[in-house]
């Protein structure tokens, strides 16, 4: 027999998986597609993609991006491997953008280029595995990107979660969220979507950042922050950026996974960043030595053409202030969206309170539809998005935001 003949058959995988029921997704998203391939209606509509679309519903090369990729290759630079931890002007610059220019923790940050942002979840579950003194055990967002339990376990840490979406007020669990830290176990790991979670939308204001900081602080807990849409959430990248800053201002030293694939449309370049805020710079002389022992044997060293042209997006100061403008661009499309998705489902005469699609943030809204009105808005209007009621917003356009108002409307009259 074949030394592969016991392997079994693995379910389809895709990428841009969004909720805790990964089975449930997995069928959800793939008949998605295959559906909305195979309608033949003109005006069919895709609100399943995780990826930035313009108004015309086409994939966007940011300006500043075609810019810095002419600097690169008119460089003629050679093609020779990266450190271990990558290119160094571009992590420093990362750095920079996540914890800010008069950020405390900037001398003492063990930083390394990582595989965009799951690369980087993925350094830091085996740095957690291996180095964090409490159970090893990792609680994420109920839900959360279905790849976090998937890239935790895989590093060998237990994952758990505690409770973050509230269904029936479309909005945070506040409560069960703080109850669920502070009943956790000492010393465990939390996982913070940074800004714009995914998939609900919904991120905790300032003031519950503040109680969410210290009931980390309280448990013993170790902060794990997940950033892969800084800029994109708000339009600005200090902003989006504030949990981080505020809990290392209140003397965390957390951990963090920074993604470009979104804030500088580099998806399929795969540039991220994974660091570690330290105690001292002798404690980060030690953790960047683990740091370079845990990726050695995983990739050697990370690709260096999509760091060299976010490096030069963030090094150049007239190109990053371009870049920002075009970050803020594409933030503010998709608020906007929001906000005439909402003014149309009213102007329909809707009886709804459809508050929480411009209160939400970020790629996704949760519209608080049933899986049976996702079904009727597929079917009967062409409409296709994941039965959880999760809508790419990213995928509404000033062509067919009327139509999709109406089609909502007709299934939640
Ligand atoms: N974290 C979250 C919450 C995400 O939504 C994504 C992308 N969908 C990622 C991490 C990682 O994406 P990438 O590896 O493309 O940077």
């Amino acid at each position: 027999a074949s030394t592969w003949a016991d392997v079994p058959q693995g379910p389809p995988t895709i990428q841009t998986t969004p909720i805790a029921d990964l089975n449930f997704l997995r069928k959800a998203i793939l008949g998605i597609t295959e559906a909305f391939k195979a309608d033949s209606f003109k005006e069919k509509i895709n609100l399943g993609v995780g990826a930035y679309r313009d108004d015309q519903g086409k994939p966007y090369v940011l300006p500043s991006v075609r810019i810095a990729e002419d600097k690169v290759v008119s460089q003629l630079l050679n093609k020779e491997y990266a450190g271990i931890t990558g290119v160094p002007e571009f992590t420093k610059a990362a750095a920079l953008l996540a914890y800010g220019p008069d950020s405390s923790a900037l001398d003492r940050v063990a930083i390394t280029q990582s595989i965009s942002g799951t690369g980087a979840l993925r350094i830091g579950g085996a740095f957690l595995q291996r180095f964090s003194p409490g159970a090893k055990t990792i609680y994420i967002p109920n839900p959360s990107w279905a790849n976090h339990a998937a890239v935790f376990k895989d590093s060998g840490l237990t994952v758990e979660k505690y409770r973050y979406y509230n269904k029936d007020t479309i909005g945070l669990d506040f409560e069960g969220l703080i109850a669920d830290i502070k009943g956790a176990p000492k010393n465990s790991i939390f996982l913070l979507h940074a800004c714009a979670h995914n998939p609900t939308g919904v991120d905790p204001t300032p003031e519950q950042w503040k109680e969410i900081s210290e009931a980390v602080k309280s448990g013993d807990h170790y902060a794990f922050f997940d950033m892969a849409y800084q800029g994109f959430a708000s339009g600005d990248t200090d902003k989006d950026a504030f949990p981080i800053r505020y809990f290392i201002e209140q003397g965390h030293n957390p951990a963090l996974a920074q993604s470009f694939a979104k804030n500088m449309g580099l998806y399929g370049e795969r540039v991220g960043a994974f660091s570690i805020v330290c105690a001292d710079a002798e404690e980060k002389k030690r953790v960047d030595s683990q740091i370079k022992i845990l990726v050695r044997p995983l990739y050697s060293n990370p690709p260096v053409h999509g760091a060299r042209v976010a490096s030069t997006i963030l090094n150049d100061p007239a190109l990053n202030k371009q870049w920002l403008g075009e970050v803020k661009e594409m933030a503010d499309r998709i608020i906007t969206m929001r906000a005439l998705l909402k003014k149309e489902l009213e102007n329909l005469g809707s009886k709804h309170d459809w508050s929480h699609i411009t209160s939400q943030i970020g790629m996704f809204a949760y519209t608080g539809l049933t899986p049976e009105q996702m079904d009727t808005l597929a079917k009967e209007h062409s409409v296709y998005a994941t039965k959880d009621g999760r809508i790419s917003v990213a995928g509404i356009t000033t062509g067919n935001v009327k139509r999709l108002a109406a089609a909502i409307h007709a299934v939640k009259p």
